[in-house]
């Protein structure tokens, strides 16, 4: 299924010079939002993953499906203050200035075995970011899968040899 239909491009947004892909027409589509959790699974279906990993906002729409089609569980990555019970954070660097993300202390444990899911990876410091938190747990990160991959941005190399699963690459 070509995905390219589905994903809007709004110039400007946030700010001036950022193309923005916008995914609402994808999610409006129950076929091309059954197929996104599903390719995203797709190569994991024998990894043994116990835990999705999903970063706020839109990562949490495409994480709970593949967790679904995973047969694993649903771990939320926040921002700060969000979470409710005890947790740890990691700072991360943006374009201008810095980032804080958040994940529960006892979300994850030794046995588990992490796919990483969110909607872009863009510079990677968010998934770079979260990589970081799932280690620190202790659990082990198999991979990290993303609809849409800004490969001009080369978020990949952040990523630290965290294998790159991505259903469209602009
Ligand atoms: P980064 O940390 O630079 O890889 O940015 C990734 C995060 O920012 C993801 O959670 C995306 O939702 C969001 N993001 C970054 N760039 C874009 C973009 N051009 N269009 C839509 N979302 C973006």
């Amino acid at each position: 299924m070509d995905l390219r239909p589905y994903i809007r491009d709004v110039p400007d947004f946030p700010k001036p010079g950022i193309v923005f892909k916008d995914i609402t027409p994808l999610l409006r589509s129950h076929a091309a939002l059954d197929y996104v959790s599903h390719s995203l699974a797709e190569p994991f279906m024998d990894a043994g993953i116990t835990s999705v990993v999903a970063i706020e906002s839109r990562g949490f729409i495409f994480g709970s499906g593949v967790a679904r089609v995973l047969g694993a569980g649903f771990v939320p990555i926040r921002k700060p203050g969000k979470l409710p019970a005890k947790t740890r954070r990691s700072e991360y660097t943006l374009e201008y200035g810095s980032g804080i993300l958040e994940i529960h202390d006892d979300a994850l444990t030794a046995d588990d075995r992490v796919l990483i899911i969110d909607d872009v990876l863009a510079t990677g410091g968010t998934a770079a970011c979260s990589v970081t938190l799932v280690r620190e747990c202790g659990a082990t990160v198999v991979a990290a899968g993303f609809v849409i991959e800004l490969t001009f941005l080369d978020g990949r190399a952040k990523l630290d040899g965290t294998p790159v699963h991505s259903l469209l690459a602009y």
